[in-house]
């Protein structure tokens, strides 16, 4: 299998931040995913890193990246694909096969099991909708296959964040649609991306906090005055106040420090206390973990 000491991360994130990794591994298929995690229980699984902060001082532990397991299997109105599947890809493969349900995952910077764990969703359509069943690995029971209702899916949540499930494969169910009507959709996706949401020519990790029940981060943040914040190399978007954009050399402590002035300022005006959606990963830097204590609440 593929796997590396002292491994650079920095260029495999979204947001272009990371250090040292002590121990990485690249399965190639579920085998390969027991190998890595019956030998490292306590790996960080991630995905495309599309969603995580990695500690600019690195991570001590060990990381699986299932970007490898990228098998995709067609069978009728239904598709199985691996934890690494780009979603960007499978939406387009499923608009070669006339399937309709996985528009949203256009552009989308994720890979199926990250989707999956985080229940993503844009436009209406989330992964809650076409999920038939996941296959997971659990340290206690080995493989087993959870249904949707399963995989308790609300807002941006699912059991894999509430159990120590790893994602190894996914079922979606679609629906049979002429192309023009699923290009339709996709193109007004891509449009409302492209006017909405900064590319990843602009180095970021997606929305930074949660939406609060009933209401908008972006919407809360905005009125708090936060666009245009900056901090170290990096900043806070001025079409988005969601958000962060790393300049160019931001650190992920200046990342950490300016969630935190977005989360203080909107505590202020609002008495909200905002969650972040990004995960973090590191643990070496005492200012990080201080910072995380109060973001994170752990
Ligand atoms: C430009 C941009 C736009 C975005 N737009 C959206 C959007 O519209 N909607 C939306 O919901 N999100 C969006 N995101 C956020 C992100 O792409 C999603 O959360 C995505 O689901 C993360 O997938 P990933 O593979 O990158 O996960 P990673 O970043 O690698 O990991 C994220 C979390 O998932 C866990 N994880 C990853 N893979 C597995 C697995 N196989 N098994 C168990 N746990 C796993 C990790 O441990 C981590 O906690 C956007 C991000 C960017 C940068």
């Amino acid at each position: 299998m593929d796997y590396k000491e002292n491994f650079e991360i920095k260029s495999l994130t979204s947001f272009k931040i990371g250090g040292t990794i002590a121990r990485i591994y690249f399965p190639e298929n579920v085998e390969e995913f027991i190998q890595a995690i019956e030998k490292e229980p306590d790996a960080f699984v991630a995905g495309n890193l599309s969603n995580v902060l990695v500690s600019s001082d690195g991570y001590d532990g060990a990381v699986i990246l299932t970007k490898k397991m990228d098998n995709i299997d067609f069978d009728g109105n239904k598709v199985i694909a691996g934890a690494g599947v780009r979603g960007t890809k499978l939406s387009k493969l499923a608009l070669e096969n006339d399937l309709s349900g996985l528009e949203f995952m256009i552009a989308f910077p994720g890979s199926v099991g990250g989707e999956v764990f985080m229940n993503a969703g844009a436009h209406g359509q989330m992964i809650a909708d076409v999920l038939k069943s996941a296959k997971v690995y659990c340290p206690q029971t080995g493989i087993i296959t959870l249904s949707n209702s399963d995989m308790e899916f609300s807002y941006r949540t699912s059991i894999c964040q509430r159990k120590p499930y790893s994602v190894l494969e996914a079922e979606f169910e679609l629906t049979e649609t002429s192309q023009d009507k699923i290009q339709e959709k996709m193109n007004e996706n891509l449009s409302f991306r492209q006017n909405k949401q900064p590319s990843l020519t602009l180095p970021n990790c997606g929305s930074t906090f949660r939406n609060p029940e009933g209401d908008s981060a972006g919407r809360l943040l905005d009125e708090a005055g936060v666009k245009g914040l900056k901090i170290g190399g990096a900043h806070v978007w001025e079409n988005h106040a969601n958000f962060i954009i790393n300049d160019g050399n931001a650190t992920s402590l200046d990342i950490l420090e300016l969630m935190y002035e977005m989360y203080s300022r909107v505590k202020e005006k609002f008495n909200v206390e905002l969650k972040p959606e990004v995960r973090y990963l590191g643990g070496k830097n005492e200012k990080e973990a201080e910072l995380c204590k109060i973001l994170y609440q752990k």
